[in-house]
């Protein structure tokens, strides 16, 4: 496999660069080139990183114009922001290929408005201040993304062409609504976007609705039920979005399982010593995030790992909630 400065050969002609990210987790973000018949990038990193990758690509003889299509593998700004330049310099001639539910994230760089986050985070229980330097710290992430247009909507079971390749669209949610696998089932080689990650515990997001303060789909399930249809396939060799690919994927899935198990024990406990707020079980769940820029960093994914578990249990009727003033109280039924 050729080693480049900016891009590494993965599979024969398929091609991985690395694009930093700001922040530690989850790291550099990867996207993949797959240069020959049909010119694809899969993800295209942040708008900072624009410049990176033009270069990377002309270690290969290719300009943006060359490239015919950018598959999204999901609408996190991180993934699409370097998008709506490389569409421009192409004159349009670049087609955006997206699932439809992510589509929002495209056109607006988040998948809900900042009122319906706002509502959220009240009823979460996250106290007043932290609240107004979440929102500014939210409208920070905006400068990531320049908003585009989808030329092309992927569904469950489509299949594209990728450079010289074919791939199969797997509709994945549970990271996002419209989170999408890619399948290429003669090379055996399965790329997941950030479903699957070797190096960071996933995270199923909370998954919004408009104007919709308690979100209802059950992000942990889907997740996991998303999980069991990939490992059906039994790829060989999974290429994250982030990180180092993957090779032993039932040991990876084995001990998100395990962590799964445990996490919702400990909550369960956690409400079983008091009634308590998402926010105060999450501040209890990780007691190494302790204040500061780290609290600012974490406390999203910590308040979504804390709200989809709950959303689990309470469907299982292990814990249950009420609403108090404009906050929800978790306890044990
Ligand atoms: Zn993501």
């Amino acid at each position: 496999m050729k080693q480049f400065k900016f891009s590494k050969e993965i599979y024969p002609n398929i091609f991985k660069i690395s694009l930093p990210l700001f922040g530690e987790k989850p790291g550099p973000i990867n996207s993949y080139l797959f240069p020959g018949k049909c010119p694809t990038l899969l993800d295209v990193g942040s708008a900072f990183t624009t410049g990176k990758l033009k270069k990377a690509l002309w270690e290969h003889g290719i300009h943006f114009s060359d490239i015919d299509q950018i598959i999204i593998s999901h609408g996190h700004p991180d993934h699409y922001g370097a998008a709506r330049k490389i569409v421009k310099e192409s004159k349009s001639k670049v087609k955006v290929a997206i699932h439809s539910e992510d589509d929002v994230w495209l056109n607006t760089g988040s998948d809900a408005p900042s009122r319906t986050y706002a509502d959220f985070y009240k009823l979460m229980g996250i106290p007043f201040t932290l609240r107004q330097i979440m929102s500014f710290f939210d409208k920070s992430y905006e400068t990531l993304v320049r908003p585009l247009q989808a030329d092309l909507f992927l569904n469950d079971g489509d299949l594209i062409t990728l450079g010289n390749y074919q791939g199969k669209i797997l509709s994945t949610p549970g990271h996002s609504k419209g989170s999408i696998c890619i399948f290429l089932e003669e090379a055996n080689i399965l790329f997941p976007g950030d479903t699957i990650l070797n190096h960071i515990t996933p995270n199923p997001f909370v998954m919004f609705e408009k104007e919709i303060d308690s979100p209802w789909r059950l992000s942990q399930k889907e997740y996991y039920d998303s999980l069991a249809r990939i490992e059906a396939l039994s790829p060989a060799v999974l290429h994250p979005a982030h990180g180092d690919s993957i090779s032993d994927l039932s040991t990876l899935l084995a001990s998100y399982r395990k962590t799964y198990a445990e996490r919702q024990a400990r909550i369960i406990s956690l409400i079983a010593s008091g009634e308590q707020t998402v926010y105060q079980i999450a501040r209890r769940l990780f007691p190494e995030i302790k204040g500061g820029m780290r609290l600012l960093v974490e406390i999203y994914p910590m308040i979504s790992e804390v709200y989809t578990h709950i959303q689990v249990l309470e469907e299982k009727k292990e814990i249950s909630s009420k609403k108090v003033g404009r906050e929800r109280i978790f306890f044990s039924p």
